[in-house]
């Protein structure tokens, strides 16, 4: 995760009416200048200002294709700002307001260590053919790792998609190697009927990941051993007990979620999904979400003939996505017109051009 210096006077002390009149004013002065990108994720009064929200994928192709604007404010986390760096189609700025909004299950797979991996793999395994897929929840580092060795960019839309093309890459006796995220890698293959036994866990922290010769045979996909904390906190017990007091409910629960989560659920997706699956149901259904708290408490408030909860009662909110605060961004888009931009996200080569080729991989593939 980046340092972010704390914010100049008067941004601290601003009250979020303050900090709204800011950034209206900002963007008016801006005008098509600036295109704000906001995650899911998000706090709601930055949601409010974002021009677009959605998923990693939603937001990762606009970031690709959108011409318009000079400057692109990533309300998100900072492996997405690198990936909106990388995938810009021309010279625009990216800006992350905080840069501390980082993402703790990127910070699980630090290049060096997986560069480790993949060479006590190859001693293990010599002859079998490695396809490495990295979640885009991932450093830009890891992404050009796995671009320069013919593996694949993925996101929680098109996992299937991409482990699917991995694995006929890798042919009969060939492996998938997946970072960083465990649950969306298992879930993902248990889904493409692979079988457990057929998966094995890569513990970083072992040497050969803790892992018997046997059992990097057996295995068709090996599975970093990484995930998210969020996530975790949503367990099948608590699935059961709301189940239990209402029959009726539909489960629906992100794939970053534990596999007895998310073999209990109705519904399996991407944010994305998740908000158009619950907007698309008839009105007086009622849905139990297992993601992040801040966009539960949205699409409760924009369903309000649904019944929605939580699958766990408690804060599930993402600590680093909600450092994206309004006095984040009232300062990092009147600094644009003032003609400075601050916290800009800029990948230098050669990580910018094989991180590209691997998301160019999973483009095309989406
Ligand atoms: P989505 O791509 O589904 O929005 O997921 C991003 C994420 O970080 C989930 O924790
Ligand atoms: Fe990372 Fe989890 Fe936050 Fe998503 S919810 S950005 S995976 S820490």
């Amino acid at each position: 995760m980046l340092y972010q210096p704390p914010l100049p006077v008067p941004y601290p002390q601003l009250d979020l009416a303050a900090c709204e009149e800011r950034v209206r004013n900002a963007k008016q002065t801006l005008g098509a200048s600036v295109v704000i990108l906001a995650h899911h994720y998000q706090r709601p009064e930055i949601v409010g200002f974002g021009d677009f929200r959605g998923d990693s994928l939603k937001l990762a192709q606009l970031a690709a294709t959108q011409t318009s604007a000079r400057y692109v404010v990533y309300c998100g986390v900072h492996f997405m700002a690198e990936s909106a760096d990388i995938l810009k189609p021309g010279d625009q700025t990216v800006i992350l307001p905080d840069l501390g909004a980082g993402c703790d299950m990127a910070d699980m797979a630090a290049a060096p260590d997986v560069a480790d991996a993949w060479l006590e793999l190859a001693e293990m395994a010599p002859a079998a053919i490695v396809v490495p897929v990295t979640y885009i929840n991932s450093t830009a580092a890891l992404k050009a790792f796995v671009g320069e060795r013919n593996g694949y960019v993925c996101t929680s839309s098109n996992a299937g998609k991409i482990v699917t093309h991995a694995l006929r890459q890798a042919g009969p006796g060939g492996k998938v190697f997946f970072f960083p995220d465990q649950h969306l890698g298992r879930n993902t293959s248990l889904a493409l009927g692979i079988a457990l036994d057929e998966m094995a866990l890569w513990d970083p922290s072992r040497p050969y990941g803790g892992l018997t010769p046997e059992a990097i045979a057996r295995a068709k996909v090996l599975l970093w051993k990484g995930h998210c904390p969020v996530h975790m906190m949503f367990s099948a017990k608590q699935v059961e007990a709301i189940r239990k007091a209402d029959p009726q409910v539909r489960i629906i629960a992100h794939p970053e979620c534990a596999m007895e989560v998310v073999g209990l659920a109705d519904d399996v997706g991407s944010t994305e999904f998740i908000v158009s699956s619950i907007a698309q149901s008839p009105a007086g259904s009622s849905w139990a979400v297992g993601t992040e708290m801040n966009l539960v408490r949205r699409i409760a408030m924009e369903n309000p003939d649904k019944k929605i909860i939580s699958i766990n009662p408690y804060m599930c909110l993402c600590g680093t996505m909600n450092r994206i605060d309004m006095p984040h961004l009232a300062w990092a888009l009147e600094e644009l017109v003032a003609g400075r931009a601050v916290n800009v996200i800029a990948v230098a080569d050669p990580v910018r051009s094989w991180a590209r080729v691997a998301l160019d991989r999973m483009l095309e593939l989406s």
